[in-house]
């Protein structure tokens, strides 16, 4: 069992883009390292996340890789 938290602010808060829109965003927290998409992501075109996918904070300014986020 191992947290997930920005390593800048602690959050658990992040959001992905969508690779062919970058407007389009999509909310989740990590809840004990899964991602859990807010209801507000809608359920029906959820992007796949991956450990290479950028990932960003949505409290902060952090950014990177989601497998950089799990230790
Ligand atoms: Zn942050």
């Amino acid at each position: 069992m191992s947290e997930t938290n920005c390593p800048l602010c602690g959050s658990q808060s992040f959001y992905v883009k969508d690779a062919e829109d970058e407007y389009e965003i999509y909310e989740f927290d990590l809840k004990g390292g899964e991602i859990v998409f807010t209801p507000e992501a809608g359920t029906s075109e959820l992007p796949e996340v991956g450990g290479d996918t950028e990932t960003f904070c949505n409290r902060c300014a952090w950014h990177g890789n989601l497998k950089s986020l799990r230790r």
